[in-house]
């Protein structure tokens, strides 16, 4: 699993680009049977054995003992699911805390998790459908074994429930959408696309999947809605973790593709879905970092 070059030299077309380049680091996800002491999507969490487990609030149900019109109750507290687990030393690129070593995700299935929020923009704080956890794995004295896991009842939507899997990370040199440069670049860009046939507005610049930090994802937010990633500090978000819906297959049908499916191809052939998630619309949940303190808290958009 590895990104093809680019099919020509990018600054050489656009200079523009030059010096927005940024590493980005995809994970690949692969189906497979992860431990706790490995990095995983939703494999078994390094988590201590004396530490409650986050759980959501109940499902609501019918209790039929009650008269109609009062039967809808909240049921018991619902555990969330395993989500990812990074360690550092797999991907030390990941922004991360001083001291700190292991990056633990959890979430509930629920379309909680990535719903627009009251001001009609996708993303919301820290709640009780999507916890992020910082943990040195030298704290954890005992893994806890039995891990708490949503039964069948308890699933709102099986698409927010991951498919174990492993994760092969690969670095890559990434550019920003042509958004981020500004509508005048973003113009030259598709004016250049539309006379060569290409595809860097879009396909060509940045890379798509699962991945850390690098450019974030982008499926059409335009430039002006870039001033909304900002955290309440006023500090500029900066990109932490992508996790996509689909991946880029890169098999034999997709060598001519440099980081996304060839524009002409079907999505269908090109893209597989290791995880088994689906954000949005087939889109990303792009989570966010503020860079002025890990006080503040991660956010996250569908986009
Ligand atoms: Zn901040």
């Amino acid at each position: 699993m590895r990104t093809p070059s680019p099919p020509s030299d990018i600054i050489a077309v656009f200079p523009a680009l030059a010096g927005h380049e940024r590493t980005t680091t995809r994970l690949h996800p692969a189906p497979g049977a992860p431990t706790a002491s490995e990095s995983s999507i939703g494999g078994p969490l390094w988590w201590p054995a004396d530490e409650p487990w986050p759980h959501a609030r109940g499902r609501y149900e019918i209790d039929r003992s009650r008269p109609a019109g009062s039967r809808q109750v909240q049921g018991p507290p619902v555990p969330l699911l395993a989500g990812v687990q990074l360690w550092v030393r797999d991907v030390p690129e990941l922004p991360h805390p001083d001291g700190i070593d292991l990056l633990q995700i959890l979430w509930d299935s629920s379309d909680e998790v990535d719903a627009f929020d009251s001001a009609g923009f996708r993303t919301a704080g820290p709640d009780d459908v999507f916890r992020v956890v910082w943990r040195r794995a030298a704290d954890v004295v005992e893994v806890l074994t039995d891990q708490p896991r949503q039964t069948e009842a308890q699933f709102i939507l099986d698409t927010y429930v991951p498919v174990p899997c492993v994760l092969n990370p690969e670095r890559v040199v990434e550019y920003p959408p042509s958004w981020v440069l500004g509508e005048e670049f973003a113009a030259e860009v598709d004016a250049r696309d539309k006379e060569l046939g290409t595809c860097y507005g879009w396909e060509h610049t940045y890379a798509d999947g699962t991945k850390i930090g690098g450019w974030p994802a982008d499926s059409g937010v335009g430039g002006p809605y870039y001033e909304a990633f900002r955290c309440e500090c006023g500090a500029g978000l900066e990109a932490f973790l992508t996790l996509a819906s689909t991946e880029v297959a890169h098999n034999e049908r997709t060598t001519t593709t440099t980081y996304y499916r060839p524009a002409e191809s079907e999505p269908h052939e090109e893209c597989s879905q290791p995880t088994g998630l689906v954000f949005g619309r087939w889109t990303h949940l792009q989570l966010f970092y503020c860079p002025a303190s890990w006080d503040h808290p991660i956010q996250r958009f569908e986009m």
